[in-house]
C-alpha cells in the first residue's frame, strides 16, 4: 500500500509555480500511489463549486485522470476550502472525508485531520469555525451572487491575516492537551495533519501519546508525506519543481539549407 498525503498548498492564481509543482507531483508521485490524501487548504479560497477559476483547469484535468487511472483520492476540508462540495468531488473523482477520518496504517490506528480543530487556544478562530461550518450559514452564503461571495471571502482573509499577525505563536499552533486527549480518546498511535505550517514528525513527550506528523505548506518548498509498508517519510522539495527548457533544437533547424 502506497499513500501520499499533502495539505496547505493554498492554490492561488498568484502562485502559478505552486500550481505547476502540484501538477508535476500528481503525475510523477501520486500516479504511482494507491491512495492520495488532500488534507485541507488545497485551495487558498473556495466560494462554491459553481465558481471554478480558469487557473485550476490543468490541476483539475490531472486530478480527474489520476482518479480515473485507479488512485483513490480523498479530500478533507481546511479552513480555506471548507465549501468544497459534492459537485466538485464528483467532477474530479474525489471522495470527501469527515473532519476527523480514521484509517489503519503500518503505524497502527491513524487519525487524519486538517488540524485547525486542534488550535483550541485560538478562541476567535474556533467561534468563526463553528459559525461557517453551520449548514444554514453555508446555504445562505452559497445563495449570494458571486461578486458578493468574492468580497466576503476577501474580507475574511484580510481579517484572518490581521488577527494572525497579532497572535502569539503558541496560539496558532495546536493545543498540546487537545492532541493528547484526541489521541487517547481514539486510542490512536499516529495523527497526520497540516494547518499549522510547522512540518515535522513530532514525537509526543509521553510515549503513550503516539506520534504526530505535520505536513508543510507549499511556498518556497513543496511538502508531502510518503507512506508504504516500511514506514513514513516526510519530503520537501524546492520550487519550481518543473524542468526548465534552456535550449531547443527543432529538426527543421538542423536540416541542411
Ligand atoms: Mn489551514
Amino acid at each position: 500500500m502506497l499513500r501520499y498525503y499533502v495539505a496547505d498548498l493554498h492554490l492561488d492564481s498568484k502562485r502559478p509555480d505552486i500550481t505547476r509543482a502540484f501538477a508535476i507531483f500528481l503525475r510523477e508521485k501520486a500516479a504511482h500511489a494507491d491512495e492520495l490524501y488532500l488534507l485541507g487548504d488545497i485551495f487558498e479560497a473556495w466560494i462554491g463549486d459553481d465558481v471554478q477559476p480558469a487557473y485550476l483547469n490543468a490541476i483539475f484535468a490531472e486530478l480527474r485522470s489520476l482518479s480515473a487511472s485507479g488512485t483513490r483520492v480523498y479530500f478533507q476540508h481546511g479552513n480555506r476550502d471548507f465549501l468544497v462540495g459534492e459537485a466538485l468531488a464528483k467532477q474530479l473523482g474525489l471522495q470527501l472525508l469527515d473532519d476527523l477520518h480514521r484509517i489503519n496504517t503500518i503505524h497502527g490506528k491513524t487519525l487524519l485531520l486538517h488540524g485547525d480543530q486542534l488550535c483550541m487556544d485560538d478562541q476567535d478562530y474556533q467561534a468563526f469555525r463553528t459559525l461557517v461550518r453551520k449548514p444554514e450559514w453555508q446555504a445562505e452564503f452559497l445563495a449570494k451572487p458571486v461578486s458578493e461571495r468574492l468580497e466576503i471571502a476577501r474580507q475574511l482573509r484580510a481579517a484572518s491575516r490581521e488577527q494572525g499577525a497579532m497572535k502569539a505563536a503558541e496560539i496558532t499552533d495546536v493545543t498540546p492537551t487537545a492532541v493528547s486527549e484526541m489521541m487517547s480518546r481514539e486510542k490512536a498511535t499516529l495523527m497526520i495533519h497540516g494547518h499549522t505550517h510547522r512540518p515535522d514528525i513530532h514525537r509526543q513527550q509521553n510515549q503513550n501519546d503516539g506520534v504526530r506528523i505535520v505536513l508543510g505548506d507549499w511556498d518556497s518548498h513543496g511538502w508531502y508525506l510518503e507512506q508504504d509498508d516500511y514506514g513514513s517519510r516526510l519530503f520537501a522539495f524546492k520550487l519550481p519543481a518543473e524542468n526548465v527548457l534552456t535550449a531547443e533544437l527543432q529538426d527543421s533547424q538542423a536540416a541542411p539549407h
